[in-house]
């Protein structure tokens, strides 16, 4: 298994549209493997392949304080929302540290496929409806942070820039240190 580096916005990569994922094959377990340990790590509650700039339609989710019950949504199709809808407070690993209200569906139906290609149903509610939503939108390559203002956006995208900035700066240095 490998930790994988996490997009950060707003990297363009994050706005790819992903295909579905058709080949039920070990390449596709190990990607899974690969992504429930990159969620546990972060940690996060949900991570979806593109966020690992792998665009194709997969998510990994465990809603659960003990971190034991992965659940794994391939090709997922939303078949019913609430006409109920509720605002969660959201974050994101590929936004750390920002977190603001989203307005989505109570409740959903998904139809999806498992790591053997089985299809399955499940009906969600609370986090794990929000979670699910918040997943599927990376697959159609849109962030939460597009459902605030632009005014807010635009702080988020700045602070974001400099962060990064400021990283690339730590790595690079910490680079040109091994060589002396
Ligand atoms: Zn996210």
């Amino acid at each position: 298994m490998a930790l994988l580096p996490i997009l950060r916005y707003p990297d363009p990569r994050l706005h790819k549209v992903a295909t579905p994922v058709i080949a039920f094959d070990a390449a596709l377990r190990t990607l899974i493997a690969d992504m429930a340990e990159t969620m546990y790590e972060a940690p996060g509650v949900g991570l979806a392949a593109s966020q690992v700039d792998v665009h194709q339609q997969l998510l990994v989710i465990d809603i659960t304080d003990a971190k034991d019950q992965l659940q794994v949504f391939i090709n997922p199709v939303i078949t019913w929302a609430s006409e109920e809808r509720e605002v969660y407070d959201e974050g994101c690993l590929s936004v750390p540290g920002i977190y603001d209200g989203v307005e989505r569906a109570a409740r959903v139906k998904v139809k999806a496929q498992d790591a053997s290609g089985s299809f399955f149903e499940v009906e969600a509610d609370g986090l794990l409806a929000v979670c699910i939503q918040h997943e599927m939108d990376h697959l159609l390559g849109k962030v939460f942070v597009e459902y605030l203002s632009p005014l807010k956006r635009n702080r988020i995208k700045a602070k974001m820039v400099k962060e990064t900035r400021g990283l690339e700066r730590e790595a690079a240095l910490k680079a040109a240190g091994r060589r002396y």
